[in-house]
């Protein structure tokens, strides 16, 4: 080659490249926050702390545990009990239905029967305290003890702050005179951490059969979270607009069984061994979409130039963000359909062969990823080992994803910022299960957070040892279910 087309082609790369940096650096460089002005705060019913503070810790010492998980009838019976009791107006105004004893359907007629109601939604069962972790809480699980500032005990988070914030905002909007513009249905479950199927699943179908279509629902998922993602000190609103979908799937493989002194190659657990490296081997592919790709859409503004010059770009740099999230289990989960097996099982003695071997993968799905995908991938990667695939009992689909415009959704967005003024909205996935999947029939969007701010630590506290919630925080979070009714529901 001459030296002269050498120099041609070199100027050509560097001109390339220089274009390539430019439209990168113009494309971080207009990345901005969306414009969005909550406008001022409407005045809101006094809340007493103390008295909230004291309804909550009240409703922590009733042990609600969900039935099937060890809990007592009873237990239901009394919170019940305590609410009628804590909450005279919302019981005397609101029409009470009770759902298979325990669960609760709340009816606060409005002005216009003809206008699209709103429904908001909490669960009163509590997850058990694991065995053998009792004696690290700083203060036992059911005392429904005030210390420190706090509420402390299982429940105090998720979801009873949900129930008393909901139950104290009514109560104080009904104390000031106050009756909704339109219907506003309350539905409380009692076995959201069991799966939601006399609860949940009941309310809903009471709903549909009374023809209640809503604009939209709101239920726990999301919170308020500061700290976790690096380079935005500012707390974050995630509130869920999808949830993952759920598939556990047996795999099974049968063998001749016999002696174990001339094994074959190909005996049942050789086959469901290699089955399992194989799907370990071939998760379903990352892909950043949906609610996901939403939420990083959302921060990006709130990053770095350094980090927006690459998430602003991710039709260049997007292996490489999905192979940096892909390497954390949080953001891996969000990502991507995650594969995690749960159960294996197979053999009787040291000198037999196994006849079966079982063993059970859990996936969490991605919305755009179904059941059937997921089953047809599972049966792909294991292809002539003999494993036979089914669903083991508990598989559904990922939700719908509700929007993130509208009305509904900026009143929603109003409600936070008028609470907490600092804070940044964002569109989230829902990496577990919530009871608001099973609404999807009965409300155009399902947006699905709880008012509650949460630090790393205190993720830890859902489902573990020290739930609690600070007296402020729980204020707060009466005072976000209070701008909500008012936004929504308001003259
Ligand atoms: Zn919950």
């Amino acid at each position: 080659m001459a030296d002269s087309t050498r120099r041609r082609l070199a100027v050509r790369l560097s001109l390339g490249i220089a274009a390539l940096a430019a439209v990168c650096v113009v494309r971080a460089a207009v990345v901005s926050p969306p414009a969005f002005d909550p406008g001022p705060a409407p005045s809101l019913p006094a809340v007493d702390r103390d008295r909230v503070a004291d309804d909550l810790a009240a409703a922590v010492a009733i042990p609600t545990i969900s039935i099937p998980s060890g809990g007592e009838p009873a237990a239901f019976v009394a919170l019940h009990a305590l609410l009628r009791e804590r909450f005279p107006r919302v019981h005397a105004t609101l029409e009470v239905t009770p759902i298979h004893d325990h669960a609760r359907l709340l009816r606060w007629r409005g002005r216009d029967p003809s206008a699209r109601p709103i429904i908001l939604t909490a669960h009163v069962d509590v997850v058990p305290v694991e065995p053998g972790t009792e004696s690290s809480w700083t203060q036992p699980p059911f005392s429904g003890s005030r210390a420190d500032g706090h509420v402390w005990g299982r429940g105090a988070m998720d979801d009873k702050l949900g129930v008393v914030g909901i139950l104290t905002a009514v109560e104080s909007l009904l104390a000031e005179g106050f009756t909704p513009s339109r219907d506003v249905w309350i539905g409380f479950g009692h076995d959201e951490e069991v799966g939601g199927a006399e609860g949940a699943i009941a309310i809903a179908a009471a709903l549909e059969q009374r023809g209640v279509s809503a604009e939209f629902l709101l239920d726990e998922g999301g919170a308020i979270v500061s700290g976790t993602i690096p380079g935005i000190a500012a707390p974050i609103a995630f509130v869920g607009i999808a949830e993952k979908g759920h598939a556990s799937l047996e795999l099974t493989t049968e063998g001749e069984g016999g002696h174990s002194s001339m094994p074959p190659p190909d005996g049942a657990i050789d086959r469901l061994a290699r089955a399992l490296v194989r799907i370990e081997e071939h998760p379903m592919p990352a892909s950043l979409r949906g609610p996901s790709e939403q939420m990083i859409d959302r921060l990006t503004s709130e990053q770095t130039f350094v980090a927006k010059l690459v998430l602003a770009n991710r039709w260049m740099f997007g292996p490489v963000v999905r192979w940096i999230l892909s390497r954390h289990p949080a953001t891996n989960a969000i990502v991507r359909t995650t594969t995690a097996p749960t159960i294996l099982e197979a053999g009787s003695a040291d000198n037999v062969l196994a006849a079966r071997a079982r063993a059970v993968v859990n996936f969490r799905l991605l919305p755009g990823d179904t059941v059937a995908s997921v089953e047809a991938h599972i049966v792909d990667v294991t292809e002539e080992l003999g494993v036979t695939v089914r669903c083991a009992k508990k598989c559904w689909d990922p939700s719908p994803v509700s929007r993130t415009e509208g009305a509904a959704w900026d009143a929603v967005g109003r409600a936070i910022l008028w609470t907490w003024p600092d804070a940044i909205v964002s569109p989230s996935l829902v990496v577990g299960a919530t009871d608001a999947r099973h609404y999807a029939a009965v409300a155009d969007d399902i947006y699905r957070f709880l008012p509650l701010r949460m630090t790393d630590v205190d993720r830890k506290r859902l489902h573990g040892t020290d739930e609690r919630i600070a007296i402020d925080d729980l204020h707060a979070a009466v005072r976000f279910y209070q701008a909500l009714l008012v936004t929504t529901t308001g003259p």
